[in-house]
Formats: C-alpha cells, sequence, structure tokens
C-alpha cells in the first residue's frame, strides 16, 4: 500500500508520458497506490485537484504524445520553505512517501533538497499540529528517483536524456527539407537550433545533415571565425555544391564570451560572399510532436526502473537518477549528477572569462 506520487517539472520534452505510463503501470503491477501531481511542483504545493490518483487506464494512448499530459510548470513558491511545508502535507495526507521527478537538473536539486529537509519540514507540521505524529512516524523517510527530460541532452551521468532523439528527428527533418530548396536556388542557410547552453543538438543534428560549418558553446570559433567561414563556404561551391548549410546553437559565443546568433552569420555571409543567405530558426517544433520509437523505448525502461528503485529503497539510500550507460538502464546517485553538470556549466564559463582575459591581452 506504498503511495507513489510522479511529476513533471521545467521544460517538457518529448516521451515524458512514455515515462509516466511507465512509472504508474510499475507500481499498479508492485501493489502501490499511484498519483499523478499536475503542473509540476505548483500542483505539489497547491494540493486540492493537482494531486490525482492514477490507474491502469489513465496512462492508455500516451505512450506516442509529446509534452506531458500531466503538465510542467517552473513554481516559486517551492523554492522557499513555506511552499515545500505545504507540499510537504499535501504528500502526507495522501500517504505519499515515494516520489518521481522528471525534468532537468533544477527540478532534481529541489527534489533532493525536500528530501534532505523532510524530517524537519514533519518536525514542524507537528508542532503547528498540521499532522499527527502517528503520520510523522509512519511516513518519515521520503524516497525520490529522478528522470532526466530535456532535448538538450545536458546532463552529466546519461549517455541520453528524455527527448534528445526526437529533438533530432525534428531538426534532421527540417534540415533536409531545407536542402531540397536550398538546393534548387543555390541558397545557404543558416539554422538555429535550441540546446541553451549545450552543443549536442547543433552537432550532430549538422554531422547526421552534412552542414559546413557548426557553431557550438563548448568549442568558440577563433576570432578569424568569419575567415575561416567564408572561405570553408566558398571552398564548398567551388568543388560545385550547389547550396551551404551553417548550424549555430543558441548557446554559441565567441572566445571572448559574446553571443555568436544567426544574424552575425548572415550578416558575414551576405557582406563577404554575396550569397543569398536565408535564416530560419526552429524554435520550439524541436520540443514538440511526437517521441521517436528511440525516446519511448527510452522513457518505458527508465520509469520502469525508477518505480524499482523507489521499492527497493531504504532509508540509508541516496536519491537516484536512471541513467542510460550503454545499452543499461542504471541508478546513479542524483547530486553526483546534478554536481558534475553544474560544474561543466562553471568550467565552461570560467574558460571563456579565461579566453576573453587572454584576448584582451589583461592576463
Ligand atoms: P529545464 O532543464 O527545462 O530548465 P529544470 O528542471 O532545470 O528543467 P528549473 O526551472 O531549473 O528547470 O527548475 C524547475 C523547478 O524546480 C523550479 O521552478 C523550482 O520549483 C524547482 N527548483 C529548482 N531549483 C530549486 C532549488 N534549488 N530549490 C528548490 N526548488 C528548486
Amino acid at each position: 500500500d506504498k503511495g507513489l506520487a510522479v511529476f513533471t517539472s521545467g521544460g517538457d520534452s518529448q516521451g515524458m508520458n512514455a515515462a509516466v505510463r511507465a512509472c504508474v503501470r510499475m507500481a499498479i503491477y508492485l501493489g502501490c497506490k499511484v498519483y499523478f501531481i499536475r503542473e509540476g511542483y505548483q500542483g505539489m504545493v497547491d494540493g486540492g485537484d493537482c494531486i490525482q490518483e492514477a490507474n491502469w487506464a489513465s496512462v492508455s494512448s500516451i505512450i506516442h504524445r509529446g509534452g506531458t499530459i500531466i503538465g510542467s510548470a517552473r513554481c516559486q513558491d517551492f523554492r522557499e520553505r513555506q511552499g515545500r511545508l505545504k507540499a510537504a502535507n499535501n504528500l502526507i495526507q495522501r500517504g505519499i512517501t515515494n516520489l518521481v521527478v522528471i525534468g532537468g537538473d533544477g527540478s532534481l536539486t529541489g527534489a533532493n533538497l525536500f528530501r534532505q529537509e523532510w524530517s524537519s519540514l514533519l518536525d514542524e507540521l507537528v508542532k503547528n499540529k498540521t499532522i499527527t505524529t502517528e503520520q510523522q512516524e509512519k511516513f518519515n523517510v521520503l524516497h525520490i528517483v529522478g528522470l532526466v527530460g530535456s532535448i538538450d541532452n545536458d546532463f552529466c551521468g546519461t549517455d541520453m536524456t528524455i527527448g534528445t532523439d526526437t529533438a533530432l528527428h525534428r531538426i534532421i527533418e527540417a534540415i533536409d527539407a531545407i536542402s531540397s530548396t536550398a538546393y534548387s536556388h543555390q541558397r545557404t542557410f543558416i539554422m538555429e537550433v535550441m540546446g541553451r547552453h549545450c552543443g549536442y543538438l547543433a552537432l550532430v543534428g549538422g554531422l547526421a545533415c552534412e552542414a559546413d560549418f557548426i557553431f557550438i558553446p563548448e568549442m568558440p570559433p577563433k576570432v578569424d571565425w568569419p575567415d575561416r567561414l567564408c572561405s570553408q563556404l566558398a571552398q564548398e561551391r567551388s568543388a560545385g555544391q550547389r547550396l551551404n548549410i551553417v548550424i549555430v546553437a543558441e548557446g554559441a559565443m565567441d572566445r571572448e564570451g559574446h553571443p555568436i546568433t544567426a544574424e552575425d552569420v548572415k550578416k558575414v555571409i551576405d557582406e563577404r560572399l554575396k550569397h543569398d543567405a536565408r535564416i530560419t530558426v526552429l524554435g520550439h517544433v524541436q520540443r514538440g510532436g511526437n517521441p521517436s520509437a528511440f525516446d519511448r523505448i527510452l522513457a518505458c525502461r527508465m520509469g520502469a526502473e525508477a518505480t524499482l528503485a523507489l521499492m527497493e529503497a531504504t532509508k540509508d539510500s541516496v536519491p537516484v537518477v536512471i541513467s542510460l550507460d550503454g545499452n543499461q538502464a542504471v541508478r546513479v546517485p542524483l547530486m553526483e549528477c546534478v554536481e558534475r553538470t553544474q560544474a561543466v556549466a562553471k568550467a565552461m564559463a570560467e574558460k571563456r572569462w579565461a579566453d576573453a582575459v587572454k584576448l584582451r591581452g589583461r592576463s
């Protein structure tokens, strides 16, 4: 009769529904009482209808749907202790002490904090006479397991996050479509793709579509990038190619830390090469649509494993994320992954700063 709840938080990604479905069905199979929490942490804080019991049928016919049917949100209240106190009470009242959080590093950090604070939150709820000491004793440990839902593939500890493969499909479909018209008119297309601070989508999408030049945040180009870009594009044309494709990751920047935008690239091409250059910003199309087979299966495996991990957790076990390692769904300590992810972001920012200082001759 264990109470388990699943929720999606932060930005949505394709495959989240498949993960929700697998968590719910595995939990029912194992005899749990399962709940959806709608609208992420906001629903946990608000309680009421936002926390609803799920059954086998309530997750039927969602495996193929993009987005998240239980909604996702960013929630300021949960960042405050008062919000987390309300959330704890809402869970206790329903006997929920097992959570599957499907989100990015922020959502997982919030979940870890909630777990660490759990006993002090329960102490406060007893003190306020909101819950009884019996309830406190019965529900004294909160178990959490994380699944990473993000199209960016920007999380350390897993080979792939849920949604990345589908986003890549959206990107290559779009580049293929653009390439055919670019070919007809001998145009150059500059495509801006998502990924925030991570260049994975730009790099892999570009490789899969024979892009001529790719800008990613992890490898800022040398200061003479306009020369290199133009000579590369000119060389391709002189070899008989009728079109050029340039990919710009949304987080792309130069070595001084200034963003490199699709407009910057177009300006260089317009001025120096006089190509007929056009910009296409793919935007949220990349986050939409039906999940690929890979994301559906990945999410199913991860969702089922998340429920199993919760059922096997003891009061001393550390929270884990379910990761893909090679072809295995494995359990990795949650905070270790979050800390590594944040350390990579910090190291990149420091490198940019060091490069900028060096370039300005102020080292
Ligand atoms: P995405 O990768 O799409 O941005 P994310 O999970 O990283 O997903 P965030 O906006 O960082 O998205 O976090 C989602 C929610 O998680 C926040 O709105 C907040 O409610 C909660 N959260 C994030 N960080 C913390 C924190 N340090 N303490 C408490 N709650 C947090």
